[in-house]
């Protein structure tokens, strides 16, 4: 899900201090539990002393006498209160006179072992009950947990799955719904038409999988396609998201997911639908550390997908973002043998997206939906739907009745780059290095054939800590990219590192980013595109996780990993130079443009154009000075 678990926050906060005062009591009561009980047991009591005891035994008064160690207690015959006198015994004093007295007046008396009534219960059942009780609080108060749904509830409620579940009846969700991903809906349209008619199939004895598995980045829609499956086929939905799953109490999972297909199973056909399903399904190796709650849970799991019939039409959906690191029982044949992959939107994504967006906005003329989605390649469609309605909210704060492209646009910066910062002001001489360095990234990318075009540069700092930047913006979607067209990136990202250089002979901190893009573009290269000659076609990082940030991890001798970073540092170098070069060559075009772009703050990548083929034109001799 794109929205981080509100659930979860909810539940500690206002439960603590309930938790804390039942702590405080169990203490108390562990501490003092004895005299309380009995206390609240026994009717009233009195001391009294040894020789008042005599005397009541003497003039036969007394009913009834217990003789303990320390001291003796009974209780008077005319008393109808019956209050328990209590007299501390007298050391070494002989009891057998008493006793002997007692027995002449024909009252009933017993020795007591342990010195108080009713001890064995509360010693031995009460108080380990309250300390266990305690105890775990404590540490469900530690571990920074309140139990669910309120209070203590989670202890009384151990193996009832409550609250978590969520059960949607109608989702109400269609797959017009959801633009763009084709080809995962053409995946899940046959699990529709199961649903719809599952006769259909078990009559030719055709088995249908039990699951399948949504794999992409977060916000590409997988919760959304879901929801789409049980909308289009008009059965309800169970969800329930995989890091709920991981709780305090071992086998509290289990017994959750017992109960999840139990009730699905009441309503068949049903979909379930596990988010994050990679919190219980990780692979059971040590690798990531063993948590025996989560095993439990996940052989639970395991046992209900193959425990129940799929005749029936329960169908479960999981979505993760990491395949790769889900135990391999899960992916058996009959399990989650399906993987629908769904993909961060193409161009045409994005705009069908958009076009869903905004289908209940009231967009104002020059609102252009392809240009938009032109300038927004790599978001997902949660950043696009969140795009649209800050857009909304924009227009609302102006006070205007329909949105504008102007909203969209900064809209996209806000989401993407954080808002801008009118107020943050930089000294002149910086805001010149700013204006210089980012005219140096644009201007590279301008002269150089295999660049992406310039679509706009800006020296408007912005909270994301930018102090400016070149948006580039691909004409077209692409798949393939040519080691030209990465080298040149490279020289576009070192440009601005290089009018830093060759216009005020100095090195600033504002290049740290570049740096680090073009230092990761070019390991890869090196290492895994097989771009350099002194590696050659041997890759030596292996990419793990190719859904989330495709992280790679090298894979080769020592040595070899020397050379490969002594390559990078070639690579770098050289395009560092090219670069440079390429800014000397053009020194005075660079100081127009800076110049332009120092008092508008914000030029577009025509604007930028103009300057450049006005130049080239110059060049030839066909105009004069401007
Ligand atoms: P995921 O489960 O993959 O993290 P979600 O399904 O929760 O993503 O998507 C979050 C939100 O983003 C959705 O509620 C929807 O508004 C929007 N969204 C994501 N993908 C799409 C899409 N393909 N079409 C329309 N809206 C989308
Ligand atoms: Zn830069």
């Amino acid at each position: 899900m794109a929205n981080p678990d509100p659930k979860n926050n909810q539940n500690n906060r206002p439960f603590k201090l309930p938790i804390l005062l039942l702590i405080v009591a169990a203490l108390v009561l562990t501490l003092f539990g004895n005299r309380i009980l009995d206390w609240f047991l026994s009717s009233e009591q009195k001391e009294v002393s040894y020789d008042t005891f005599l005397t009541a035994v003497a003039e036969d008064q007394i009913k009834e006498v217990d003789i303990g160690e320390e001291y003796i207690k009974y209780i008077l015959r005319d008393d109808e209160k019956e209050i328990e006198y209590y007299a501390y015994r007298i050391p070494d004093s002989d009891i057998s006179d008493v006793t002997n007295m007692l027995r002449r007046n024909e009252v009933s008396f017993q020795g007591v072992y342990a010195e108080e009534g009713g001890s064995f219960f509360v010693n031995w059942i009460l108080m380990p009950a309250i300390m266990i009780l305690g105890l775990s609080l404590l540490m469900r108060l530690i571990m920074g947990r309140g139990g669910e749904g309120g209070g203590f509830g989670g202890i009384g409620s151990i193996g009832k799955s409550k609250a978590k579940v969520y059960m949607e009846k109608e989702t109400g969700v269609t797959f017009r719904d959801v633009a763009g991903q084709d080809e995962a809906k053409e995946s899940l349209e046959e699990i529709i038409d199961f649903l719809h008619n599952p006769k259909k199939y078990t009559d030719i004895g055709a088995k249908l999988p039990k699951g399948a598995l949504l794999v992409g980045s977060p916000g590409t829609g997988k919760t959304l396609l879901a929801k789409a499956v049980a909308g289009e086929a008009h059965v309800p939905f169970f969800s329930i998201s995989g890091s709920d799953f991981v709780e305090m109490f071992v086998g509290v999972g289990a017994s959750r997911v017992r109960d999840l297909f139990k009730e699905a199973s009441k309503v068949a056909p049903a979909i379930i639908f596990i988010d994050e399903i990679d919190a219980i399904g990780r692979s059971r190796d040590s690798k990531f550390g063993g948590n025996d709650e989560r095993e439990q849970t996940l052989n639970q799991l395991l046992a209900e997908i193959d425990g129940f019939d799929s005749s029936k039409g329960v169908v479960i959906l999981a979505a993760t973002n990491r395949p790769e690191i889900l135990d391999k029982a899960l992916l058996r044949a009959g399990r989650f043998d399906r993987r629908i992959i769904v993909d961060r939107p193409n161009l045409e994504g994005r705009y069908q997206t958009l076009q869903v967006h905004t289908r209940n906005i009231n967009l104002a003329d020059d609102v252009d939906l392809k240009k938009l989605a032109q300038a927004t390649a790599g978001a997902v469609g949660a950043d696009l739907a969140n795009l649209v309605n800050e857009a909304a909210l924009r227009a609302v704060r102006q006070g205007r009745k329909a949105v504008n492209q102007e909203d969209l646009l900064v809209s996209f910066e806000v989401v993407i780059a954080g808002t801008e910062k009118k107020g943050t002001v930089l000294t002149d001489i910086e805001k010149r290095i700013v204006a210089y360095h980012e005219v140096g990234h644009a201007l590279v990318a301008a002269l150089r054939k295999h660049a992406q075009p310039v679509s706009k540069i800006t020296i408007v700092p912005h909270t994301s800590g930018a102090l400016g930047y070149t948006m580039q913006m691909p004409e077209e979607e692409k798949y393939l990219r040519s080691k030209q067209e990465l080298l040149t990136e490279l020289e576009t990202l070192l440009g601005g590192r290089a009018a830093e250089q060759t216009v005020f002979g100095i090195q600033t901190t504002g290049a740290a980013n570049d740096i680090q893009r073009a230092t990761e573009l070019a390991r890869r290269m090196v290492t895994q595109f097989g771009m350099s000659e002194k590696i050659g076609l041997m890759a030596l990082a292996a990419t793990q996780n190719e859904y989330l940030d495709g992280q790679a991890y090298m894979d080769c001798a020592q040595s070899t990993a020397a050379d490969a970073d002594s390559e990078v540092q070639k690579l770098l170098n050289g395009c560092y130079e090219t670069a440079r070069a390429l800014l000397q060559e053009n020194r005075s075009l660079l100081d127009e443009i800076a110049l332009y772009l120092l008092q508008k703050e914000t030029i577009t990548g025509d604007e930028l154009m103009a300057y450049v083929n006005a130049d080239k034109l110059r060049l030839k001799g066909e105009i004069g000075e401007i």
